[in-house]
Formats: C-alpha cells, structure tokens, sequence
C-alpha cells in the first residue's frame, strides 16, 4: 500500500509522499458534482477546498514530525491517503512527556490554523457577517464562505483527531498523561479500555440520532483501538529479551567456492534464510541470503557464493538486548554474528530469525 505513493517533495528534509488513490477523491468530487447537477464553478470550488485540507493535514502532519525532530526521532516520510495523513516516525520518544508533545503538536497546528482564519474573517468581515453567515446558508460551498468553512473544517480536524482513543492523536495524549503514574504497558491498557467505551459511546449517539459518519468513525477507530496495546506488548515483551535467546546456532554455512546449486542442496535441507559465509581457512567472509541463492540458480546455478555474498555483516555479542539488534537491522545489516569467548563466530541472526522467535513467544 505504501510503496505505491509518490514524492511530491521534501520539505525540512522530510520527504512527503501522495497515494495515487488519493485521486480518486478529485474523480469523486467531479462524478457527484456533475450528477448532482453543479456548476463546473462549483465543483472548482470543491476541489480547491479539498486540496486546501489536505495542505492542512501535511501540516498537521509536519507539527508532529517537527516536535519529534526536537526529541532526536527521525521521520522517514509523510504520507497523504485519502483517509488522511501519516507522519512515519522512525519510532516514539519513551519518555511520556515527550510523546505527549508529540501527539499533541499535530491538532495544535488545526487548530493556530482555525485561529488564524478566525481572525482574518473577524477584521475582513466583522462579528455580525460572521454571524449571518452562521446562521443563513452558511455551509453552502463557494468562494465566499470558503474560508469560513476551511475554518470549521480545521476546527473539525482537531475535534477528531482529539478523540481520547488510539489510534488517534487523543488516545496517545490520553496513554502519555496515564503513563506518567501506570507505567506505558498499563498506561497503553486503560487508554485502550477507555477509548473504546468513548467509541461505544460514538457509536450508539451515531446510531440513536441517524448520524451514520459519526457510528462509522466511532466503529472504525473500535476495531483499531486493541492494536496499540497489543504491539506494546509485543514491544513488553521485546524489552528484556537478548539476542542470545533468539540467535541460532551455525550449523550449515556456505563455503566462499561452492556453486549456488550446491548451496541450494543446503537450502533445500535446513530452510535457513540466511548463511555465514566463510573462505578456505574458515574465516568469516560475510553472508548471503536464501533469496540471492534461489536467484542465481535461476539465472546461472554455476554462479559462486563469493558472488552473491555481503562482506558487511553485525558482530554483536550475546547479551546484546534485542531492541538494539532490530535497530541494527534497520540501520546497519540485515545479519549479525554472535561470537564466543575466543573470538569463534557460534551463532548468528537475521530478521526472520528475530521474528519467528518473537512469533513462538507470543503463543507462549
Ligand atoms: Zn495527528
């Protein structure tokens, strides 16, 4: 889903990307505006308001990506989907206050937005137009109560996004203030509980008075509520595990001159997704992977391993926690070597191997 968005540009070295579904709202505003029977000048209006929400929802966006850069956490992209955005944080500040800050940056900027434009129709305008406009057809869309509407709109993006319920904005605020007495496992727990009573609560109000969109959000922000709480407990579960646990054993590692159709032999019988790699004398030249091998042998099952194999690789040691290593993984090499006490490489690692362990445990 992600991979297929596009980068329109980056900007404070955050690169933003847009969905190609994202199109499809511009092809709705055109298909219900002509059925609808509206102006061309109307549907105009309607697509250049869409496009304005959406500058609002990057900047909504960048005030969380912005607030994290103070806390040294990297953005790796935002992301613009119909649904709305997404700040990709390479990970959240532990520290509850930090999260909290984070969080709740994105909603400020709605609403300094919805301020700015307040004041601006109060000075262009005055109280009473303001008023009027409220009062007579004051949510009919045109170039006249554009910005009006623009305003109402931000003020209902904080509205939402304030919702104390993961996994919006509010339900992190919510899980920040309980973690600075629960602790973020137990935090993460009762801020689940509570926001799903706040969207049952949505949910029947949606339902008791024909509000259709506000049952929908409320029964769409329900089924996503359990999820946070269930990657804490993974994250729990992460926390006090090291890579000795989980590293295997090197029973079968590739010599630098077999062939890739030898290897696929080897590959065929332990199922391993990636192999130490060694010369002659045994010494460690790198690894390669099961997917490498499969391809060559496609292409030229001649081809020799020292051909198809990585020479940078992770020497970590045993106790190394596995939080670390999955950072490793992502910044450094998919591999590492778990060596003994003489120096000798015993056991190694990889991403499947740290996920296949972590899958056993969780049926534990
Ligand atoms: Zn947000």
């Amino acid at each position: 889903m992600i991979e297929q968005a596009v980068r329109i540009g980056t900007f404070f070295g955050i690169p933003v990307r847009i969905h190609w579904t994202f199109l499809l709202i511009f092809a709705y505003i055109l298909f219900t505006g002509l059925s609808e029977g509206h102006s061309m000048q109307m549907i105009l209006v309607e697509m250049v308001f869409m496009l304005c929400m959406f500058v609002c929802v990057v900047l909504h966006e960048f005030g969380h990506a912005l607030t994290a850069r103070r806390y040294k956490i990297r953005t790796e992209d935002i992301i613009l989907l119909p649904i709305g955005g997404v700040a990709r944080l390479r990970n959240m500040p532990a520290k509850p206050v930090q999260e909290l800050w984070v969080a709740i940056m994105g909603p400020m900027v709605n609403l300094v937005i919805a301020i700015l434009l307040f004041t601006f129709l109060m000075f262009k305008n005055g109280w009473n137009q303001w008023v009027s406009q409220v009062d007579a057809e004051g949510l009919v869309m045109n170039w006249q109560n554009f910005l009006f509407i623009l305003m109402v709109a931000n003020l209902g993006l904080l509205v939402f996004n304030m919702i104390p319920a993961f996994p919006m904005d509010g339900g992190r605020v919510l899980r920040a203030f309980l973690a600075m007495w629960l602790g973020r496992l137990n935090a993460t727990k009762w801020a689940t509980r509570i926001g799903q009573i706040i969207c049952v609560v949505l949910i029947l109000t949606g339902v008791y008075y024909g509000a259709w969109t506000l049952a929908l959000i409320g029964l769409f922000i329900f089924l996503s509520a359990g999820q946070e709480y269930r990657s804490v407990v993974v994250e729990d579960r992460i926390q006090n595990k090291s890579l000795a646990m989980c590293a295997r054993k090197i029973n079968d590692h590739l010599l630098e001159y077999q062939t890739a159709e030898e290897a696929m032999q080897i590959l065929i019988s332990t199922g391993q997704s990636s192999f130490l790699v060694t010369d002659l004398e045994g010494r460690t030249m790198g690894y390669t992977t099961a997917a490498r091998i499969v391809q060559s042998v496609k292409q030229s099952p001649q081809t020799r391993i020292r051909d198809i194999t990585t020479t940078e690789y992770g020497i970590l040691q045993g106790h190394t926690p596995l939080t670390v290593v999955i950072q490793y993984f992502r910044t450094h090499q998919p591999f590492v070597v778990v060596h003994n006490e003489n120096g000798e490489p015993t056991h190694y690692a990889d991403p499947e191997v740290v996920e296949n362990f972590l899958r056993l445990t969780e049926r534990a």
